[in-house]
């Protein structure tokens, strides 16, 4: 049996309809921008392996670390101890946030540092004696993650059909734009005794289609919420770590957030690691002599050293001067492919943020995430050696940082062929 077959005997993936599943391709090796498989064909990983990937596959450096590391500590249990990594991490992570972020909660993946940053919004006021505030304000089309805290303050959809019964309260509101912003401030102003926070992806929905908004409108509702004392959660878990042209999104704001969650671009995409930050008030509202206002929250692998050592080498690589020089190379690459084919007349909207390029699909047919165009572009782009997986009829570019701009010339002119052919 070939690999391919064994999966199939005895594995379930992620987001996949086994039923008539395509085969999973095998990947045997990782480069840099490229991921190869057993034929030895090459595929430009131009969705970052699921937007964690953002220095390249098996980069040198990060696995230096990574190995030094599992010789020196490969895990302890982070109650009652810590670790180099672990504190170097906070120590370096803290400052470049926005805000004065104080401390940092360990988890290992995105969709935990989001349970955390809810949990410790929910414990903040009942911790106070609050009871009245206990619900959610979050966008329509948010992904939080998918587990039940972080699907509950996501979007309603087909990902969530299975479970709305289980889900708790959420108030969601459209994205904020010139048009509706005071209307949302108005909703906001009206619920604010029930509301405990607003969490919200800043600048860009990743997995609600890519759909992009503006700093000016994302700094008046955080005012007005905090305004009405509703504790701000910035789920940066996609856009963290340069991806959107800054270091953090939240850099493009004058409000500062409460709370941060990050993953994906983390650990360089090397492990999974979950970060949640917190102000000084969220941790204060914790310190007590009665043992019940404790955050009784923690996860096996909590601050795993190795998850730490690759972040920490993901970190320094990140913040090289060469490494900004190249998202802005690829933001003036994406605008310059932009202006070229806005016009066409397959292309409904195209729209950019930093290093995320998306370009919506006009088609006569549904466009939700189920079309069967997708299946098609996807299987055309993987046909000419690209990792594309568009959301419905939505295609985006969001690349490793160090593609070239040849790399990225053949995505862009790979899609101006597949405009004109499917
Ligand atoms: C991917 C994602 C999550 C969930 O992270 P996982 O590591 O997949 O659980 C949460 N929030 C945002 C904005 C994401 O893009």
């Amino acid at each position: 049996m070939n690999l391919q077959e064994r999966d199939k005997k005895v594995i379930w993936h992620p987001y996949t309809q086994m039923k008539g599943a395509l085969p999973q391709l095998p990947i045997v090796k990782g480069d840099g921008v490229y991921l190869i498989d057993e034929q030895g064909k090459r595929y430009i990983d131009a969705v970052s392996s699921w937007w964690v990937n953002i220095h390249g596959h098996a980069n040198a450096r990060i696995a230096a670390k990574v190995s030094a590391q599992l010789l020196q500590l490969e895990h302890v249990i982070f109650a009652g101890f810590t670790h180099e990594p672990a504190v170097l991490l906070a120590e370096q992570l803290l400052p470049l946030l926005p805000g004065k972020q104080e401390k940092v909660f360990y988890s290992d993946n995105g969709s935990t540092a989001v349970e955390v940053a809810l949990k410790m919004t929910f414990q903040y006021w009942s911790n106070q004696g609050n009871t009245s505030r206990k619900k959610v304000l979050a966008f329509k089309d948010a992904y939080h993650g998918d587990t039940f805290g972080a699907m509950s303050v996501s979007g309603r959809s087909i990902f969530t059909d299975a479970f709305n019964d289980l889900l708790f309260d959420v108030e969601f509101i459209d994205l904020p734009c010139k048009e509706n912003i005071e209307n949302l401030q108005s909703i906001i102003c009206s619920l604010q005794s029930e509301l405990a926070c607003f969490i919200f992806e800043p600048l860009i929905l990743g997995a609600g289609g890519m759909q992009m908004y503006e700093a000016v409108y994302l700094d008046k509702l955080i005012e007005v919420c905090q305004e009405n004392q509703i504790l701000c959660i910035a789920d940066e878990v996609m856009t963290g770590f340069g991806r959107t042209g800054t270091y953090f999104a939240c850099e493009q704001l004058n409000s500062k957030p409460d709370l941060f969650c990050l993953s994906k671009g983390l650990t360089g995409g090397t492990m999974p690691l979950g970060v949640t930050t917190c102000n000084e008030k969220i941790f204060e509202a914790f310190l007590s002599d009665d043992k019940l206002k404790t955050l009784y929250h923690g996860h096996s692998f909590t601050a795993n050293p190795v998850a730490c050592a690759a972040s920490l080498a993901s970190l320094a690589i990140l913040l090289e001067p060469q490494t900004l020089a190249n998202i802005k190379r690829i933001e003036t690459q994406h605008s310059l492919f932009r202006d070229k084919i806005a016009g066409h007349s397959k292309v409904k909207t195209i729209r950019q943020t930093g290093t995320i390029i998306a370009i919506e699909w006009q088609t006569g047919e549904s466009t939700s995430y189920l079309s069967t165009l997708r299946d098609k572009l996807y299987t055309y782009f993987l046909s000419k050696g690209i990792v594309l997986r568009p959301l419905g009829n939505i295609i985006y570019i969001l690349p490793p940082y160090i593609i070239t701009n040849e790399e990225l010339a053949y995505i862009y002119s790979t899609i101006s062929r597949a405009l004109d052919d499917i």
